[in-house]
């Protein structure tokens, strides 16, 4: 087999920003937020996902795929995605990327977020900063919510 063939360069170009990417980070929270960061840095173009959780009382942060079909302006996520996620972890925040503007949230976030009962972090790349969005009823407990705020 020709490796050098022009279809296999191909495909290997489209593999490789995927395996260079890393998806998960299983850190303190600290780092969480730094891992956060530097994800929605490398995506000035698109706004980024990923959800914060704890498994076995250790932080977790994932990324994972922005499905809405405007990412300049929104996120969205795939509610199995969310479920999946859920079902093996403490849900401690869904994190999204501000690539316009300050670190103010929409009504739109604000909204959704009430709705999945989880805060809202979100990153912007405008005023390099994050924030965090507690909803009023809150699946989180007040001493992880503490420990988000110590972060900001
Ligand atoms: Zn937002």
């Amino acid at each position: 087999m020709d490796w050098s063939h022009p279809i296999f360069i191909c495909l290997l170009e489209v593999i490789q920003p995927q395996t260079n990417m890393q998806e998960e980070l299983n850190d303190n929270l600290k780092n969480c937020f730094e891992f956060f960061k530097r994800q929605a840095m490398s995506s000035p173009s698109m706004e980024v996902v990923g959800f914060l959780g704890l498994k076995d009382e250790k932080p977790v942060a994932k990324m994972v795929k922005n499905r809405s079909p405007d990412p300049k302006n929104y996120f969205a996520v795939d509610p199995l995605e969310t479920l999946n996620f859920k079902s093996e972890h403490d849900f401690l925040a869904i994190f999204h990327s501000h690539i316009y503007g300050d670190s103010q949230f929409s009504e739109w976030d604000k909204i959704t977020s009430d709705n999945c009962m989880l805060p809202f972090l979100v990153y912007s790349l405008g005023e390099e900063k994050f924030n965090l969005y507690i909803p009023e009823a809150c699946e989180v407990s007040s001493v992880n919510l503490e420990r988000l705020k110590d972060l900001l």
